[in-house]
């Protein structure tokens, strides 16, 4: 099939999806944004539209749109913050769904073992949770501070830094299937590895329970803090990007392989790797999905000339070209 037959068939795809979508969410509760630019939702800020992007009001809008979907084969698409995400320029068909607007608070309950039960909304912001925390004298989170996404993307990342990962945390979830059942899962039930975890079922992470410890409001504030300054040293953390692009394979550090391998600066387009940190891809202001997949693929291939190492993505890469 040529690329422009390709492109007709998806722009048409994407026109009878969308009258679709609309009549289909036309009674459900909560805000509906069609051909939303994707690229005002993700850290890298580029990527195409979304058919719909949909912020339910509530638990029973979201499995609404769910089933609704389901019978339709409208595909799903679940986006946090969008900080570890590439959205191809092409965008994402169907429904991208985003819980950031949906009702509900953070809670305490008590634990077993002296701990803390920390209930919050799956769409809630990583640094405000921790902040939260903190503020309350728990401790556990505090190394997740400068984790820019929102508690359902951290629990599908392991999201961590400095040796520590949610999974280390975490006590039980609930999720809604993408049969539109609500289930829960407990942490024997879940497999954590680095930047990735496996749950029995796959589904949209509703509301999670982290286990803490009590601790000492004061010296929490003050690690949150000098951890913040020192990522502010070390990586381009006010530039548009995605965070570590690659997985640190076994024994070596990603971005020492790709300064090893001359990239620093390298560029194309305005996409560029980092000069303050080369496992950082950076947006320079107008580059595009393709320049920054461009990027990674020259990236893992100069990288396995020069160490014989492959590089593998930490970063999601989603959507139509
Ligand atoms: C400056 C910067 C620094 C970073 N530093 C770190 C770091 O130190 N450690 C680290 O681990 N990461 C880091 N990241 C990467 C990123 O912030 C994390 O991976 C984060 O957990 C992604 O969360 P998100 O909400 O943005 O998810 P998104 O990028 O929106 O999505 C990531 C994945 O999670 C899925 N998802 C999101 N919400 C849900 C949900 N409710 N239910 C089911 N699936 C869901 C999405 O479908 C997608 O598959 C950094 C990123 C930036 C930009």
């Amino acid at each position: 099939m040529s690329l422009s037959t390709h492109y007709k068939e998806t722009e048409m795809l994407s026109v009878k999806l969308m009258t679709s979508i609309k009549d289909l969410l036309n009674d459900v509760d909560g805000e509906k944004r069609y051909k939303e630019p994707l690229s005002l939702h993700t850290s890298f800020r580029v990527g195409g539209n979304a058919d719909v992007l949909f912020f339910p009001k509530d638990e029973a809008s979201l499995v609404l749109a769910v089933r609704i979907s389901n019978e339709n084969d409208v595909p799903i698409f679940i986006l946090g913050n969008g900080s570890n995400l590439l959205v191809r320029d092409g965008g994402i068909q169907g429904m991208v769904i985003s819980l950031k607007k949906m009702e509900g608070n953070i809670e305490i309950n008590p634990g077993t073992h002296e701990t803390f039960l920390v209930v919050s909304p799956a769409g809630t912001s990583m640094p405000a949770l921790v902040r939260y925390a903190v503020d309350k004298g728990l401790e556990g989170l505090e190394t997740l501070i400068g984790v820019p996404g929102t508690l359902g993307g951290a629990l599908k990342m392991n999201a961590g830094a400095q040796g520590k990962d949610i999974g280390d945390i975490f006590h039980s979830v609930r999720m809604l299937n993408m049969k539109g059942e609500v289930k829960e899962f407990m942490k024997n039930e879940v497999r954590f590895h680095y930047r990735g975890t496996e749950f029995p079922e796959k589904g949209i992470f509703l509301e999670a329970i982290l286990e803490l410890k009590k601790g000492n409001k004061d010296a929490l504030s003050q690690k949150v803090k000098i951890l913040l300054e020192k990522r502010n040293t070390s990586q381009p953390i006010t530039q548009k990007g995605a965070g570590s692009i690659f997985k640190n394979p076994k024994g070596h550090y990603a971005g020492q392989l790709i300064e090893e391998a001359g990239l620093k600066s390298f560029s194309i387009g305005d996409a560029e790797v980092s000069p303050k940190h080369a496992n950082f891809i950076i947006n320079r202001g107008k580059a595009k999905a393709r320049d920054i997949e461009e990027l990674i693929k020259v990236i893992q291939e100069k990288v396995m000339v020069k160490a014989g190492i492959s590089l593998k993505p930490e970063i999601e890469i989603a959507g139509e070209r």
